[in-house]
């Protein structure tokens, strides 16, 4: 079979990507190994959400994606706290940059899911199935699935995460390096109803974060040396209960343990974003410590930029692989995700060190950031996607 373009990876960035460009006009494939499971309303929430920004918001809406998303569940948030010390909060509130909410967080399941009802036609999906073998030649570019089929396309996405199968096919190489810290995530009962707060406190051990999610649950984020939380992932609610209530600020209230998972910290670039036929977007392009919410919102910018170079190409005829428009892609999409991992390794760095001069610093840099209108606006729009 033969495509405009091909994508790998039906996940939040893939499915995005393929129905931007079927909406553009374009016949696309997308392979994905794994049909993401069915909506229920009486199901309880994934353990793996996402803070998703304004700019995501509005690209989803664009796509049709979101108004499925609101026919699920989803939580916006207004306000969003920052602090080391309870005296020094840096607070953050839609209003100040004219927005009824900051983002909200969503289950990463439903985000595709949502993605999926809106591309459901439009494209020739290939689910359950996966790549086993990529030729390129001058003209286009062709995969063989292992249901045997091979199709083809003038361009392949590779969107199949971070330990993309396609990006290795390509040969495109990556640098990187793991963090000491890990972390525990933690869907929990709040004593509060559904709140519009997100807030992460830092300590020199690493970040404690708070989701809101729907009703009566949140989704808690605990940074911590790797080791300390594998152990932690291998208890039982009820022995993680009192450690938690220990480790986060009292603002949280008396929660109940629910469900609990762990993740190592990762970050990675790829040394190229395209090759020959084959370009990256998401975590098959980069991974970064999600400790300011950012990784998917990426993507969602890698996606947008390189589908609207891709609808101007098709629409003027042009080769949608042509090395000045791939090369445009990469040198501002690098640029971008280079900013924000410098900003995570700040934050990362500098919170977790113990030296006495660094923590002062610290303390006097967040009580200039709490009282700056200027700087917290700039950091608020940055954060949201806005600047
Ligand atoms: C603990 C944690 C918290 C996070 N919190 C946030 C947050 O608050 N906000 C935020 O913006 N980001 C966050 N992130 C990052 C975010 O989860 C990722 O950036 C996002 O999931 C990447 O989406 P993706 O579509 O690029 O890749 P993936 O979600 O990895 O999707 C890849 C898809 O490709 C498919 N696939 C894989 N291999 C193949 C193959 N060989 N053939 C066919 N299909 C294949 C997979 O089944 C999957 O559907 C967080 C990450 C972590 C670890």
């Amino acid at each position: 079979m033969k495509y405009d373009v091909i994508v790998v990876g039906g996940g939040m960035v893939g499915a995005a990507t393929a129905l931007a460009l079927a909406d553009a006009g374009m016949q696309v494939a997308l392979v994905e190994q794994r049909q993401p499971m069915p909506y229920d309303n009486a199901s309880e929430p994934d353990l793996r959400v996402s803070s998703i920004n304004l700019a995501s918001e509005t690209w989803l809406r664009q796509l049709g994606a979101w108004q499925h998303l609101q026919q699920m569940r989803l939580c916006p948030y207004q306000r969003l706290h920052a602090f080391e010390l309870a005296s020094h909060v840096v607070a953050f509130n839609a209003k100040e940059i004219n927005h009824s909410h900051l983002g909200h967080i969503v289950e990463n399941r439903l985000l595709q899911l949502a993605l999926w009802q809106q591309l459901d036609g439009k494209l020739s999906l290939y689910c359950p199935a996966y790549v086993t073998a990529l030729q390129q030649s001058a003209e286009q570019a062709s995969v063989t699935l292992n249901t045997g089929e091979i199709l083809e396309a003038k361009l392949l996405v590779a969107a199949d995460g971070a330990k993309s199968q396609l990006r290795q096919f390509a040969g495109i190489g990556t640098h990187g390096w793991q963090y000491r810290q890990a972390c525990l995530i933690a869907r929990v009962r709040t004593p509060y109803p559904q709140q519009d707060i997100t807030w992460q406190q830092f300590t020199e051990q690493g970040p404690r974060a708070f989701l809101p999610l729907p009703d009566h649950q949140a989704s808690l984020v605990w940074y911590d040396n790797a080791a300390k939380v594998k152990q932690l992932a291998a208890l039982t609610p009820a022995q993680l209960q009192p450690l938690l209530l220990e480790a986060f600020p009292a603002q949280l209230g008396q929660v109940e343990v629910l469900e609990t998972g762990w993740f190592p910290l990762a970050k990675m670039q790829v040394n190229q974003y395209y090759q020959n036929r084959v370009v990256v977007v998401g975590d098959a392009a980069h991974t970064i410590n999600p400790l300011a919410g950012q990784g998917v919102n990426l993507g969602f910018a890698d996606a947008k930029l390189l589908t609207d170079l891709l609808t101007t190409a098709f629409n003027q005829q042009q080769d949608l692989a042509a090395e000045s428009l791939l090369a445009n892609y990469q040198r501002k999409r690098r640029l971008a995700n280079n900013i924000m991992m410098a900003a995570m390794d700040t934050f990362y760095v500098g919170f977790s060190q113990q030296m006495p001069l660094l923590r002062k610093l610290r303390h006097l840099g967040m009580a200039v950031a709490s009282k700056s209108g200027k700087l917290k606006s700039f950091v608020a729009k940055y954060a949201v996607g806005l600047s």
